[in-house]
């Protein structure tokens, strides 16, 4: 599995299919094109690499030439407009084959054919490494498909996310994310175990307190507990590894789970660093960060409220809690740009 930006992908086509596919479109190309001369018309960016190689294995003179298809939104309601650009020689009366990476939904087809229409070629064909049939809305035919695909989103010999992948010499498919993990921040007293209550039941979606898990580790008197005790009645932060160590654990018991939050973790830059890449290994990751923000006076205000009822000794004294905020905002809340 690769990791591009935010997304994860796998390996799809192997170098060894790739290379057949691209063949099997340049022994047609060898066939058809045994009395003519023809213009290799390269798409760029994506079709660099197919270009490439196929242009190599062709046995006859032939030229190439290279265009870029550029897509935005117009100004009407008529959607997305592309515009041909970069076309340096005279096309008039030549056998063209437009060689193309992928073919989705036509629109750069399009564009590109009626450009060349305007240049009076005399035959075009068109070359793709890669067809998607359930995506293709238009009905030029494509006269040479190197591998037919489903509606894939794919990276790699050429084919980009965000202009990343490119240089990978196999076929990368998206792999869907199935996790919906959301960390709840904020600074003690703030709402995130109220706010998960409701966030749990609405996307069904299992809560991790790391607070409430050192608490039921007291109670059990657990080793755990014991470490995790000390620091807490002070209203210090547990060591990052004692607390990650559980968290991990914490998520593995829950393996069919739909997705998390994460409610108190991750509360230091190493937590957090920690938890993208246990997630990552997981080709799963964090989709998104809900930050409650309230006074602190009203925070004390509160936290003392709940020590009545809560029996949490770190509830009851005020130097204990403004001791976690002090923990919040020195370790914590630079985790917000994070
Ligand atoms: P609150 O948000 O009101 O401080 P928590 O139950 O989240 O309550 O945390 C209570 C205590 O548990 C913290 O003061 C700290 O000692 C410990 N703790 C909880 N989560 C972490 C964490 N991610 N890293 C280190 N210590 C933690």
């Amino acid at each position: 599995m690769i990791q591009l930006q935010d997304l994860f992908f796998h390996e799809f086509i192997s170098v060894t299919q790739v290379k057949e596919a691209v063949n099997s479109v340049s022994l047609k190309i060898n066939k058809d094109y045994k009395e003519t001369s023809p213009v290799f018309l390269i798409v760029l960016n994506g079709a660099f690499f197919f270009g490439s190689d196929l242009i190599k294995q062709f046995d006859r003179t032939c030229e190439m030439s290279f265009i870029k298809v550029a897509s935005y939104k117009g100004t009407k309601s008529s959607g997305v407009v592309s515009k041909v650009m970069g076309l340096d020689m005279s096309l008039k009366d030549r056998d063209v084959i437009l060689v193309e990476d992928i073919v989705d939904s036509g629109n750069t087809i399009e564009a590109i054919l009626k450009m060349l229409k305007q240049e009076h070629v005399k035959s075009c064909k068109i070359a793709t490494l890669f067809y998607k049939p359930l995506a293709y809305k238009k009905n030029y035919p494509i006269d040479y498909v190197g591998m037919e695909i489903g509606n894939d989103f794919i990276v790699g010999y050429g084919l980009d996310y965000n202009g990343l992948g490119r240089n990978l010499s196999a076929i990368y498919k998206l792999k869907p994310r199935k996790m919906k993990n959301i960390v709840l921040f904020g600074p003690p007293g703030a709402g995130k175990g109220t706010q998960a209550e409701y966030l749990k039941t609405k996307y069904q979606l299992v809560h991790i307190s790391t607070g409430d898990v050192f608490r039921h580790n007291i109670k059990n008197e657990t080793p755990l507990g014991l470490l995790a005790k000390s620091y807490m009645d002070k209203g210090d932060l547990v060591p990052d590894e004692v607390t990650i160590e559980m968290l991990k654990s914490e998520v593995d018991k829950n393996s069919k789970a739909h997705g998390f939050i994460f409610d108190g973790f991750p509360r230091t830059h190493y937590q957090a660093a920690a938890l993208d890449s246990f997630l990552a290994d997981k080709g799963e990751g964090i989709n998104g960060m809900v930050a409650l923000e309230v006074d602190e006076d009203l925070l004390v205000e509160r936290l003392l409220k709940r020590g009545e009822t809560s029996g949490r000794s770190d509830d009851q004294d005020e130097s204990k809690i403004r001791n976690r905020f002090n923990e919040y905002n020195t370790k914590t809340a630079v985790l917000k740009d994070y």
